[in-house]
């Protein structure tokens, strides 16, 4: 589990948009917290955490309502109301709670090394397929045949499909989720267990 590097409670980060400031909701730690394209880390005394948002299209590492909005949306952060007791009604606070959303991204990550696991099943099972070079559109024999073996979007000549390369490719793909996985489940995870 990811604690908190000071307190060592689990670790759910509160978000100040104003500042803005990232803390520790039980102690008040300040923490980093960047985003890059599709890439979250979160920082502290040289310790880092990365998260991979695959549904998650961030521009810009400037952490505003819109990039609030897209993880809430994505269910990487939570939005929790506190009664405001001076006014009687309520206050919205934006919270991350990192053992959440690391179990979230394992999931997705692991579903996508599963489709995969899939795909290189079918890649051996099914006939020999064409396809175009120019717009990757792939024609079964029976179609390939019809079409003199020409693409009927772009007239290129068809290639057969090399069983190999697309094993290749698969297994590419799953290496980078891999690798992926591998960097999410190190860092100080384990700082709240001691
Ligand atoms: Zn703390
Ligand atoms: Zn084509």
């Amino acid at each position: 589990m990811i604690g908190c590097l000071k307190c060592k409670k689990p670790l759910k980060i509160l978000i100040n948009l104003k500042e803005p400031s990232f803390k520790c909701s039980s102690c008040a730690e300040n923490y980093e917290f960047l985003l890059e394209n599709k890439n979250l880390t979160i920082k502290k005394k040289n310790k880092n955490i990365n998260f991979y948002f695959d549904n998650l299209s961030v521009s810009n590492n400037d952490f505003n309502n819109k990039i609030v909005y897209e993880l809430y949306k994505s269910g990487y952060i939570n939005c929790v109301k506190t009664l405001n007791p001076d006014f009687c009604d309520h206050n919205s606070k934006w919270v991350m709670d990192l053992n959440n959303a690391k179990q979230n991204i394992i999931k997705n990550f692991e579903q996508k090394i599963n489709l995969l696991n899939n795909e290189s099943l079918n890649v051996h099972t099914t006939e020999v397929k064409y396809y175009c070079a120019s717009c990757s559109s792939v024609y079964n024999f029976g179609r390939a045949v019809d079409n003199n073996f020409t693409c009927s979007i772009c007239s290129d000549n068809l290639q057969p499909q090399n069983a190999d390369n697309e094993i290749l490719k698969i297994n590419s793909k799953k290496e980078l989720l891999n690798n992926k996985l591998l960097l999410l489940r190190t860092g100080w995870f384990r700082a709240a267990d001691k």
